[in-house]
């Protein structure tokens, strides 16, 4: 039976980097056995263009109804002047809400080939792969009560609330363990158990976690230790595990680690594995529709979207195999362009990749 993939190109740079990405489906189609289903829809500027929205009515629906959705960015400075409930963005977060996305996948590799590019020296980066689970739909960015109240002196006073459930820490615990064992098989478990209650429990329910893994050794970190510890010897870590918050910005230090916003993927996982793949970067609009823009952080999105909702593991190894073999082959975009490297346009990138498979 075949799978239904919905494609979301968005805005700026947004379709042409899925533009090749579909060119890789095509050929895994054609020539792989690939079963799938493309359907297109509108999301971000180019919805609220259309439709009045960015999250148009008709794109909830197939995205309702599709096994996985990839997306390409959204974002211009046309639409910045917008009212914030129908900015390019919010289509976005209202896809991650209404789907319940609770689970954000975001890998920082760097391949050998390219640890110039790191602010790091090459020898600490080079051959990095680690992959943050990063909890998307709960923590002190939605817990309640808060806002600003004014106190009986008059001074205003700003409050969010941190607040976890044991299900919610089980479930996306879960999804770590389950992703280590696919891969090196260790989980670090980033808290503030030492001062914050709420972590403290996060601790204790990822440990109660691990004894249904016993395949896959779990270890607890402090999140100020472990922003230390990824800029020091990042390459210790396998898989880590943590609160929207702590994620947040560990996962955006990791991804720099890289120093090519160009290359890196991600995932929103919701409680069956189905998920919205897209690159880490926005829509480029200072350098859209020129065809310079890097696809590969979008090709590495469809080779998670294979791996991790359509359980085509062997296809994702090809994809991931051919971005290492265009890379041996010296090909680069303008981004990741150094001396003697071969200049490449995202279509010819494209055509590479889909050549190598
Ligand atoms: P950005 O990621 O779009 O761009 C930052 C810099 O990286 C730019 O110089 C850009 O040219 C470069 N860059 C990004 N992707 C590239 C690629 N694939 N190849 C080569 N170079 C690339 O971030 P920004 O400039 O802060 O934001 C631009 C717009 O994107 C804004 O409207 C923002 O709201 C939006 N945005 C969207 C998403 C998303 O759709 N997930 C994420 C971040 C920002």
């Amino acid at each position: 039976m075949s799978q239904k993939i919905l494609v979301l190109p968005g805005d700026g740079i947004g379709p042409e980097i899925v533009a090749e990405a579909v060119k890789v489906l095509q050929r895994l189609q054609a020539d792989f056995g690939l079963q799938i289903e493309l359907e297109y829809g509108l999301v971000g500027g180019s919805a609220y263009d259309q439709h009045g929205s960015p999250l148009p009515q008709d794109t909830l629906d197939k995205a309702k109804a599709a096994d996985a959705i990839l997306l390409g960015a959204v974002g211009a400075p046309q639409y910045e002047h917008l009212d914030i409930a129908v900015r390019p963005e919010k289509g976005l977060l209202g896809l991650r809400s209404e789907l319940q996305l609770f689970a954000n996948l975001r890998p920082a590799m760097l391949y050998p080939q390219l640890a110039a590019a790191s602010s790091l020296k090459p020898e600490i980066v080079s051959g990095l792969d680690i992959m943050i689970v990063r909890e998307l739909t709960g923590g002190i960015y939605f817990g309640q009560p808060r806002g600003v109240r004014i106190l009986e002196n008059g001074e205003r006073q700003g409050f969010n609330t941190l607040i976890y459930s044991e299900s919610e820490v089980e479930r996306i615990g879960r999804v770590a363990f389950d992703i280590a064992r696919k891969r090196g098989k260790r989980v670090c478990s980033v808290d503030k158990a030492n001062v914050l209650e709420c972590t403290e429990l996060w601790r204790e329910v990822m440990s109660k976690v691990a004894k249904d893994y016993p395949d896959v050794e779990l270890s607890h970190m402090y999140v100020d230790n472990a922003a230390m510890q990824l800029v020091k010897a990042p390459k210790q870590f396998d898989v880590i595990v943590t609160t929207n918050m702590f994620g947040d910005i560990l996962s955006d230090a990791a991804a720099m680690l890289t120093g090519s916003i160009g290359m890196l993927p991600s995932a929103s996982l919701d409680a069956n594995a189905k998920g919205m793949y897209e690159p880490i970067h926005g829509s480029a609009p200072d350098i859209a529709g020129q065809g310079i823009a890097n696809p590969l952080a979008t090709l590495l999105s469809v080779s998670m979207m294979l791996r991790y909702s359509l359980n085509h593991a062997a296809m994702a190894d090809k994809i991931d195999q051919a971005v290492t073999a265009v890379l041996d082959q010296g090909l680069r975009t303008a981004d990741i362009h150094s001396a003697n490297t071969e200049k490449v346009s995202t279509a010819q990138m494209g055509d590479a990749v889909v050549a190598a498979l």
